[in-house]
């Protein structure tokens, strides 16, 4: 494909404010690529070139791009950026510059994907002295054959700016159109669907199997994305081999998983209602770490798949000494425990250890423990599908004693009572609650389901569990705020049905004023002209943003609001809003797609009026 017609797809897909004709323009877009091609355009829709785990980093600093553009636009240095202080984006500087080229290329051709992606890369692998240059010269080869929109997009991936707007869960969507035809020749699904819609008028029932076909679709690739976050892979099998593609996609030590997550109940009785006879675990307040060990090589990964391999040298010499398997992957999480007295750091403490230097000093310091509570794989062995409890044997039988690798301290019971107990002396121990875990659920993985559920303190009392919000705009702030030019956020949570961010509050306090030049600088670099796609939104914010950054935020409580999306249906026209919202901190370890979702808050909403009226006494029912 040439990348002039990806460049025109993108220029479409940034322009759309509509989720649908997104999906419509991509589904295209993988009709049109070839087997050879697919893998990489999809990266490329992304803003990467390999599925985010490998964290290949194609990443240049302003600096060089207008340096870039300089040596093959005939532009001065101070005319790229004095055009840059006026647009805003060296995406629009790029596309403005190449259709006025003062000189002629020398050696200009077509620039095919296959060429971009390529050059691409070697940008990204180019390292030590001199390479700076080599960056410049890499991307000013391809900038020398472009043409103005492909000039656009060539200067915006490496600037990790692209402002497509598309989530994962579009491309996969746009993915599942492209096989209903072929799923609709499958016997048994389509018998199962037939009988679904017994009751469904004639004229309805073309439609509704279409979008039960899809939806079916839908489900199977994201079964494969969540143990593979590769839509890449994805993409490349299905073209090459249909549906039967995704049979080749499975658990493998070495690549990522996407984590399982836990819902929340308000009580020890709730929990034992919903899930009976469970184990109960301590919830310890660290970060999660997913261990791959494939022979003598170990891996660790983060919860949001980031390979933290390097960052916990204790753990690595554990894993080798500890796990009794040649392969495996297990999860747990790890924390700060005081050696001399055998007490559990705070996580401000934990979170020192996420550090790229001084690594060793500051293992010496705050040394990890890993509690271990999951086995998903073992010696070529797919675990996620036997029962919890028999996962957890495995585990058992393969941890061998030791320092730094612990089993999570664990009890099974049916009574509300122990499990009140239990949550009382994991408190009293500064742990931050516990988690009831279903004996007989699979491993689920990339979802908030039943099969984990947590209980905390604070569930007890107001909203005093932190939301995660993502930003979608801001307010230029009146009075003492103009001079930052900055008031407020527009923020909203996640809709995962619908891949929309839906708001939830405007946050105008919790800043420093610092802080807040700080914020307005970042947002600025994410600007959109108009309200993005997958955002719902009543209010109108001074600026819109890339739905990208995510704050965590605390309020006194979830109210029904008339002007917030979050949400909000057609019966039930009022929405969600955060009554008195401050911000906490920027989540830079949280993608837009991980913040709280919409169901998360109507479930918060729930508790917490349960709560209250357990407080005064009355039945909660
Ligand atoms: P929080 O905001 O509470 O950190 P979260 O969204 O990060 O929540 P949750 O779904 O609330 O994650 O809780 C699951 C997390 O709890 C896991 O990701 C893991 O990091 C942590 N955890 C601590 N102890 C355990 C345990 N025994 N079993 C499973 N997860 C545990």
């Amino acid at each position: 494909m040439q990348f002039r017609k990806l460049s025109e797809y993108f220029e479409r897909l940034e322009a759309t404010p509509s989720r649908l004709e997104m999906t419509d323009l991509l589904s295209g877009l993988f009709k049109e690529a070839n087997a050879n091609e697919i893998e990489k355009i999809i990266y490329l829709c992304q803003g990467q070139l390999a599925p985010a785990y490998m964290q290949i980093d194609v990443g240049m600093g302003e600096k060089f791009v207008m340096e870039a553009l300089s040596k093959v636009s005939g532009y001065t240095r101070e005319e790229i950026e004095k055009l840059f202080k006026e647009l805003g984006d060296l995406g629009l500087v790029a596309e403005k510059v190449s259709g006025k080229k003062r000189q002629s290329a020398l050696f200009s051709a077509e620039l095919t994907v296959l060429k971009v992606y390529e050059n691409l890369m070697k940008i990204s692998k180019a390292s030590g002295t001199g390479s700076q240059e080599a960056k410049i010269k890499l991307l000013a080869e391809l900038l020398n054959s472009a043409k103005p929109v492909e000039a656009k997009y060539l200067v915006r991936i490496p600037l990790q700016n692209l402002r497509l707007g598309v989530g994962d869960p579009t491309i996969m969507d746009a993915f599942a159109i492209n096989f209903i035809g072929e799923l609709r020749k499958n016997k048994k699904i389509m018998q199962e669907i037939e009988k679904e819609l017994k009751e469904t008028k004639e004229e309805k029932r073309n439609e509704e199997i279409e979008r039960r076909l899809k939806f079916r679709l839908r489900e199977m690739i994201e079964d494969k994305y969540n143990v593979r976050p590769d839509l890449g892979n994805v993409a490349k099998l299905l073209k090459q081999k249909g549906l039967d593609g995704l049979r080749e996609i499975d658990i493998e030590p070495g690549i990522p998983i996407r984590p399982s997550l836990a819902e929340r109940l308000p009580s020890s009785e709730e929990i034992i209602r919903k899930i009976g006879k469970c184990a109960c675990e301590a919830k310890y307040d660290g970060f999660r770490i997913a261990v791959h060990k494939k022979g003598n090589e170990i891996l660790l990964f983060s919860r949001r798949q980031e390979n933290m391999t390097s960052m916990f040298p204790e753990i690595i010499e554990a894993a080798r000494r500890q796990i009794n398997a040649k392969d495996a992957i297990l999860e747990g999480e790890a924390l700060a425990v005081n050696e001399q007295t055998g007490e559990y750091f705070p996580f401000q403490i934990t979170m020192q250890r996420k550090r790229k230097y001084d690594i060793a000093e500051k293992a010496e310091e705050y040394p990890l423990k890993l509690f271990v509570f999951d086995l998903l794989y073992r010696d070529g062995k797919n675990l996620m599908n036997l029962p919890f409890s028999e996962r957890r044997r495995e585990l058992d039988k393969i941890i061998k004693k030791g320092d730094a690798i612990e089993l999570t301290k664990s009890i099974i019971t049916d009574s509300p009572k122990e499990m009140e107990k239990f949550f009382e002396d994991s408190i009293s121990k500064g742990l931050e609650g516990i988690i009831a875990k279903d004996l007989n659920a699979k491993y689920i993985a990339g979802a908030r389901k039943f099969a984990w559920i947590k209980l905390k303190r604070s569930y007890r009392g107001a909203l005093e569990d932190s939301v995660d919000v993502v930003i979608l705009g801001y307010y230029k702030g009146k009075g003492l705020r103009t001079e930052f030019g900055l008031g407020a956020l527009l923020s909203g949570v996640y809709d995962e049905k619908e891949d929309k961010f839906r708001t939830l509050a405007k946050v105008g306090s919790g800043f420093t004023e610092e802080g807040m030049v700080e914020m307005k600088k970042m947002l600025d670099k994410i600007k959109r002209g108009n309200k993005p796609a997958r955002v719902d939104s009543l209010l109108e914010p001074d600026v819109w943003v890339e739905p990208k950054y995510v704050i965590e935020a605390r309020a006194d409580e979830i109210t029904k609001s008339p002007m917030h999306t979050a949400g909000r249906n057609e019966k039930d026209t009022d929405g969600y809003a955060l009554r008195f919202p401050r911000m906490i901190k920027l989540r830079t370890d949280r993608k837009a797609e991980e913040a709280t979702t919409v169901k998360e808050i109507i479930d918060m909403y729930k508790l917490q009026k349960r709560v209250k009226t357990e407080d005064v006494g009355t039945d909660a029912a």
